[in-house]
C-alpha cells in the first residue's frame, strides 16, 4: 500500500489535538504496547533523546504506533508523549504501517527519511547505545539513500538496510567488498549501492521465464553493459547460449552467478520446439542447467552442438541428456524459420 506521510492521519495529546509531522523531519514510527515492560522502560528514554534532538531545532519526529488492547490503555500511555500518535481508532492505518515496516513484534522504533525510506529499522537499539548521537548516525545515512527512491527490498521481499565499509561485508553479486551498500537482516546478505540499483530496476519477464544454470530466476535488465562496465570495468556482456553480444547489452541476466541471456534466445526457449530427435530417437527438450550437469560429470563447463560444432559455456540448450546429444539455441531457431 502507498503511505503519504503528508497525508497520515496524527494526533497529540492522547487524540486530544491532531498533528503533522514538519517537513524535513527525519521520522521515527515506535511501535509499541503499555503492557510490554520493555517498551515502559524506554520510553523515559526515548523522551529524553527526543527532546535533545529537537533542541534548538525540530530534527525528529516521532509517530507511536499503539499496539495496546484498549482506547483506555492507549490513551495512558501516550498522554506522556511528547510527539504525535496515530489515532487508536484508525486500526487500518495502525496495520498498514506495520506492514510497510515488516513489524513482527510488539517493541520496535524504525527511522525514515521524510519520504519514508527506512534508515533503521531497528532504532532502539540506536537510542541505547547512541543516545542523542544516534541523530547524526541517521542523517549521515540518510544522505546516501538520497538517490533511492525507497529502500530497496532483497530477492524474499525485505526491506534492506543502509550499510557502509564498516560492516567489512562483501557484495553477493560482484563479490566485491560493500563500501556502500545495503543489507538484509534476515536473508544475512549485502549488497553494494551499484549492483542493488541495476538489480533493483531489474524485473522478473513473466513472458519468458527462465532460469540460469543454478536454477535462480533470469532478471530482465536494461543496458547490462553499463552496469558491467560501472562494476568490472568491462563490457563484457554475451549471451551464453548464443555467443553473441547485443549492441545494447539489453537481456537477461543472473545477478548471483553473473550469467547472461539475450532476448533473442529467451524466445526461442520458450517458443521453439525442436522436432527432430537425438539418434536414438529420444526427444531432445530446452535443458537449462546443462552445463552445471555436465559439471557434475566430467569437471568441464561447456558442451559442442551437435549440428554447428560451435562450444557454449555455461548456456542451456536442446538436449537429449541420456544420449549426450545437444542441439544449440540458434541451430533450433533456424530449424524453426521457414524458408531458411
Ligand atoms: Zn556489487
Ligand atoms: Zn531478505
Ligand atoms: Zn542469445
Ligand atoms: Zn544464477
Ligand atoms: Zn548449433
Ligand atoms: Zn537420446
Amino acid at each position: 500500500m502507498d503511505i503519504n506521510p503528508k497525508k497520515l492521519e496524527l494526533v497529540r495529546n492522547a487524540g486530544r489535538d491532531s498533528g503533522e509531522i514538519d517537513p524535513g523531519c527525519l521520522i521515527g514510527f515506535y511501535f509499541a504496547a503499555h503492557w510490554f515492560p520493555a517498551a515502559r522502560n524506554f520510553l523515559p528514554k526515548l523522551t529524553a533523546a527526543y527532546t535533545a534532538i529537537n533542541t534548538p531545532q525540530k530534527r525528529l519526529e516521532i509517530v507511536f504506533v499503539s499496539f495496546d488492547r484498549n482506547e483506555d490503555t492507549f490513551e495512558a500511555y501516550s498522554v506522556d508523549m511528547p510527539w504525535l500518535s496515530v489515532p487508536f481508532k484508525n486500526e487500518i492505518l495502525r496495520v498498514n504501517l506495520a506492514q510497510k515496516f515488516q513489524i513482527t513484534d510488539t517493541f520496535r522504533l524504525v527511522i525514515t527519511t521524510p519520504t519514508l525510506q527506512v534508515i533503521s529499522p531497528n532504532a532502539i537499539d540506536d537510542i541505547k547505545t547512541k543516545a542523542t548521537q544516534a541523530y547524526d548516525y541517521w542523517e549521515s545515512i540518510s544522505s546516501n539513500v538520497k538517490g533511492f527512491a525507497d529502500s530497496p527490498y532483497c530477492e524474499k521481499n525485505h526491506i534492506m538496510t543502509y550499510i557502509d565499509v564498516s560492516t567489512k561485508s562483501k557484495c553477493v553479486y560482484c563479490r566485491y567488498e560493500v563500501i556502500k551498500g545495503w543489507t538484509c537482516l534476515e536473508c544475512k546478505i549485502s549488497t553494494c549501492m551499484i549492483c542493488q540499483e541495476y538489480y533493483s530496476n531489474s524485473t522478473i519477464d513473466e513472458a519468458y521465464k527462465i532460469m540460469c544454470f543454478k536454477s535462480h530466476n533470469m532478471r530482465k535488465v536494461i543496458k547490462i553493459n553499463d552496469y558491467y562496465m560501472s562494476r568490472f570495468l568491462n563490457s563484457k556482456y554475451t549471451c551464453r547460449t548464443c555467443n553473441q553480444t547485443p549492441d545494447d547489452g539489453t537481456g537477461l541476466h543472473c545477478f548471483l552467478c553473473i550469467f547472461d541471456m539475450c532476448f533473442n534466445c529467451s524466445k526461442s526457449v520458450c517458443e521453439d520446439k525442436y522436432l527432430a530427435h537425438c539418434p536414438n530417437g529420444h526427444e531432445v527438450l530446452w535443458v537449462y542447467e546443462l552445463c552445471a550437469k555436465i559439471l557434475e560429470k566430467y569437471e568441464r563447463f561447456n558442451f559442442r552442438c551437435e549440428t554447428c560444432g560451435e562450444s557454449y559455456m555455461g548456456g542451456g540448450a536442446f538436449a537429449c541428456l541420456s544420449c549426450e546429444y545437444y542441439v544449440c539455441v540458434p541451430c533450433v531457431k533456424k530449424a524453426n524459420t521457414p524458408g531458411v
